[in-house]
């Protein structure tokens, strides 16, 4: 048996039944490791020696009859923003290099108290600004289904890692779509949650307001997994919000018969890559025929989402980031004159291009003579997407469309059009600047290349959306192919 083909919860099971122990499964995933990532480019840090001692003590806890946790033993791969204690956290940065988390984000004590075996640390886009991950300050990361191609971003290295059976399950973050878009590039479930869902403790800043931790899994149900370990309120993190997490994991039906699903015109226009568009309306069938009940919306402000996103977004980096500055932690340079020399001097040569380009974009906008013209007008038309959203909502159950304009595109091909790149998020972004949750799904194949479908939702209700990706799931095959390495 390959124990890296499984799921997540077949491999929860096994070792429930004590067919395999959490270190021969904890081993494989590592040999997995060994033997494909030096192509692949997922991780930055495999911690080999924490990860089997961690499995070696879950293991003593079955020998005596204890029960194991939610995550029962599986191995979790976690991005490289979010803090565990006593690994690096360099957000693919070299102002981070050498710096190590002297605390757990709460996310991350949530997979350790689930009984989570966690691998190492995940490839990204430098602090998360990027949709390619070939803004990683260490390494490119390559897509599984075709090595020539971005794995999408973010959270490149966490959907690559799930694709190529590397880790069954692993954490993300989203401010605009790093969650969603990665998952859809390389064939795999990603779910962005509501604002206030999961604690941000311990993730490092980028948009406070969007930021919100995602999951990976190979299947609907892992997704759903890993989502129930993390979810719910925290006293660390005073925007979680103190609502009942539903029970994703074990309440999962494919019953959606009657649920009302919204199509948004506006999100099938032009810049839809036509095998994309195909396979999103193949995908509807399937939700018409399981019983959901299909109409037109509308969601007439999307055209200014992108807008939006990029003020809010480079406003709050600008602030967020302002506490690298060569002193506190991290890269310091080495040639500087004074004190504000260090500063100038460290932050130029430790940030990356795009990281610069969003620091200057958002102290601009947050300058004296621009806020009211850029960020205050910024957060009005916020307010009217959040609106569109709400009205929509009052009508149906979910919204879908595709999560990505077009399937994976080449390395280097957008590297130098940055607002080209920017637009692969086109879709996605208005959920963020909503706060609601979504999720991608894989509906199809384009040109060997997978397809993502984005279901979106009211705000807590990730358990409707993950019954409806079940639901279409459970109906197709497209969870089961898996790329050739
Ligand atoms: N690609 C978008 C950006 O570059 C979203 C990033 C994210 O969600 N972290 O900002």
């Amino acid at each position: 048996m390959e124990l890296t083909k499984l799921k997540a919860h077949e491999l929860k099971s096994l070792i429930e039944k004590k067919e395999a122990s959490v270190e021969e499964v904890t081993e494989a995933h590592l040999n997995r490791i060994e033997a494909v990532d030096e192509k692949l480019g997922a991780f930055l840090y495999v911690a080999k020696e924490e990860a089997l001692s961690k499995a070696k003590e879950l293991d003593g806890k079955v020998a005596k009859g204890e029960s194991l946790g939610l995550l029962g033993g599986v191995p979790v791969g976690i991005k490289d923003n979010i803090s565990v204690k006593g690994m690096q956290n360099t957000c693919a940065s070299k102002i981070l290099q050498g710096y190590i988390s002297p605390y757990d984000a709460t996310v991350a004590e949530n997979v350790k108290n689930a009984d989570g075996v966690i691998l190492g640390k995940l490839n990204m886009d430098e602090f998360a600004m990027g949709s390619s991950t070939e803004n990683s300050a260490y390494k490119l990361g390559r897509n599984p289904w075709d090595l020539e191609r971005v794995p999408g971003g973010s959270s490149g290295g966490s959907a690559i890692a799930v694709a190529a059976m590397e880790a069954p399950l692993t954490l993300g973050t989203e401010t605009g779509g790093s969650v969603r878009q990665p998952a859809s590039f390389c064939g795999v479930v990603g779910l962005k949650p509501t604002y206030g869902r999961v604690s941000r403790s311990g993730v490092v800043a980028f948009g406070s307001t969007l930021d919100q931790v995602g999951t990976f899994g190979k299947d609907v149900k892992d997704c759903a997994l890993i989502t129930q370990a993390i979810a719910g309120v925290d006293h660390r993190d005073f925007t979680t919000v103190d609502t009942p997490v539903q029970d994703y994991f074990n309440g999962l039906t494919t019953d959606v018969r009657g649920k009302k699903i919204g199509i948004p015109k506006e999100f099938f226009g032009d810049g839809l890559d036509t095998n994309v568009k195909k396979a999103v309306e193949e995908a509807l069938k399937v939700f018409k025929e399981n019983g959901a009940e299909i109409k037109e919306v509308s969601l007439p402000l999307t055209d200014y989402s992108l807008a939006t996103y990029y003020i809010v977004a480079c406003a709050e980096a600008s602030s967020n980031l302002a506490r690298f500055d060569g002193i506190r932690y991290g890269y310091r340079s080495e040639n500087y004159a004074d004190a504000v020399d260090v500063y100038i001097k460290s932050r130029s040569e430790g940030f990356g291009t795009e990281v610069k380009r969003r620091i200057m974009l958002g102290t601009y906008a947050l300058s004296a003579g621009y806020y009211d013209a850029y960020y205050k007008k910024a957060l009005k038309v916020r307010n009217l997407i959040k609106g569109d959203f709400d009205r929509v909502f009052k009508e149906v159950d979910a919204i879908i469309s595709p999560t990505s304009p077009t399937p994976a595109f080449k390395i280097g091909e957008k590297t130098d059009n940055v607002l080209e790149m920017y637009l692969s998020d086109i879709y996605t972004v208005p959920v963020n600047i909503a706060g609601i949750p979504a999720i991608s799904v894989p509906c199809g194949m384009a040109n060997g290349l997978p397809v993502g479908l984005q279901l979106m939702g009211n705000y807590f209700r990730e358990d409707l959306l993950f019954n409806l990706a079940y639901s279409f799931e459970q109906s197709t095959d497209w969870h089961k192919k898996l790329p050739q390495l």
